[in-house]
């Protein structure tokens, strides 16, 4: 069996399961946010009655990250439909916007958008706050309300995301019925060259194969070239197996992803316990692709969908009106980093907004020295418009007064994960899907530019 079909087996009690099987599987982790929330809470009450109890109250995480600095008065309540049930249902692991559990969210736009506006629980987007607080475990089942769910793939668990309906229904059992996707295999070889990130390969898998080329298949990452990846590039990775389609991405286990889930779930106080899983020998795959490492360049998805690969020199000299850096994909610490060794001392030459995916990472950009300056300062001061606002901003769009949506029809090079018309915003803008380096690059010329030339 594969990863993928391991992992599942076990949550059916199976010995062994097979590509097609449809099997009802236990859910470890539910995980929702202030978008899919209060409608799956609804489900969940319409379903199994008015004062019925979810299946475990230590299993639920919520999480609002989507549509929290902005005045739009319903998004604002979503956050505390989602802190009344947390109150009712006694849920464990609520990350709320405010620190008073019986208080109310209301952004103040008077404030600006720059400044930080949550409280201690924050935890910024889904998808990453997610490992930092220590809730993904190899060899477990993730269901989210988000597709990007997948992207604890990284950690060699099953992570899929899953629609309200569905969702409401695993908080009143704990179970689901899933049909076990076939497994495609993209063995990583060799190590990636300066410039090139953990997108890029991303991108290039996806320009492989197109955006709807693994529907409804797990994609399975692994070979030699998954040792010199950190756990934020395997993130970025598994978070984009979506964008083609795909179930779930998954990785190995290995040395580095149990220091990393160690390290966080004793923070945390969460579950310590876990059980990997490790392929078998008989394997058995739909697909089969190499990706050498060594040889990928600086990549870049054209409007309108992430399987227009290009790479970057290629476009040299498309003109552009923005840059963005953010988003579980491209919001890490890691991602700034790179982002900042680019930018330093030099001035962005197009409108470009920096939102960090947690508060962790704002702190950690915030007090991370290179010589006399912040990383936080750097970006500044090379003109990055950066927000202590630390959430999913323009990376969906959002409501109008969203930092960084495009509320005209313009042209961004983001580092985000998606590029469907109007997913920023405008319906007619134009988003170009790249590493943060790529980005970065582009940020200083205002055309796509090959990050390599900045090196
Ligand atoms: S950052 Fe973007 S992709 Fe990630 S969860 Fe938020 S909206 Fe979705």
């Amino acid at each position: 069996m594969t990863l993928t079909e391991k992992i599942l087996a076990r949550a059916a009690g199976k010995a062994r399961v097979q590509a097609g099987e449809n099997v009802w599987v236990n859910a470890d982790v539910l995980m929702t946010h202030d978008v899919c929330g209060p409608g799956t809470i609804g489900v969940f009450k319409r379903e199994f009655g008015a004062n019925a109890k979810v299946w475990d109250r230590t299993r639920v995480v919520i999480i609002p990250d989507h549509y929290i600095f902005t005045a739009d008065s319903n998004s604002n309540r979503n956050v505390n439909v989602l802190r009344d049930f947390v109150r009712e249902q006694g849920i464990e692991y609520f990350y709320d916007v405010i620190e008073d559990p019986n208080g109310s969210w209301k952004f103040d736009p008077a404030r600006g958008q720059l400044a930080r506006q949550y409280g201690s629980h924050y935890a910024g987007v889904c998808h990453s706050a997610l490992p930092q607080k220590g809730h993904t475990r190899p060899g477990e089942v993730l269901f989210g309300t988000d597709s990007h769910t997948c992207t604890a793939g990284a950690f060699n668990e099953f992570a899929t995301g899953i629609g309200n309906t569905d969702a409401g229904f695993v908080l009143g059992t704990g179970k689901l019925l899933l049909k076990v996707p076939e497994t495609m295999h993209f063995r990583l070889e060799g190590r990636l060259q300066p410039g090139v990130m953990a997108k890029d390969i991303i991108l290039h898998i996806i320009g492989e194969i197109g955006f709807d080329g693994a529907t409804y298949r797990a994609m399975q990452f692994d070979g030699s070239g998954v040792a010199g990846l950190s756990m934020d590039d395997r993130m970025t990775i598994a978070n984009m197996a979506i964008e083609a389609g795909g179930k779930n991405g998954i990785f190995p286990f290995d040395a580095r992803t149990a220091e990393y889930v160690d390290n966080r779930t004793r923070l945390n106080g969460t579950k310590q316990r876990y059980d990997p899983v490790e392929a078998d020998a008989d394997q058995r795959f739909v697909y089969e692709l190499v990706v050498d490492l060594d040889r990928l360049e600086p990549t870049v998805a054209c409007h309108p969908d992430p399987g227009q690969r290009n790479q970057a020199r290629e476009l040299e000299g498309l003109k552009l009106d923005r840059a963005y850096i953010g988003s579980c994909t491209g919001g890490k610490t890691s991602d700034f980093v790179e982002f900042a060794r680019i930018v330093r001392g030099r001035q962005v030459a197009i409108d470009t907004f920096g939102v960090p995916a947690t508060p962790e990472i704002v702190h950690d950009l915030q007090t991370t020295r290179w010589g006399g300056q912040t990383i936080w300062e750097i970006l500044r001061a090379s003109g990055v418009q950066m927000t202590e606002n630390a959430g999913c901003a323009a990376c969906l769009g959002g409501p109008v007064d969203t930092f960084g949506r495009m509320n005209t029809p313009l042209k961004c090079i983001s580092a985000t994960n998606r590029n469907f018309p109007g997913r920023m915003g405008h319906k007619e803008s134009q988003v170009f899907l790249a590493s943060p380096a790529t980005v970065a690059a582009s940020a200083l010329t205002g055309k796509i530019t090959d990050p390599r030339a900045f090196l």
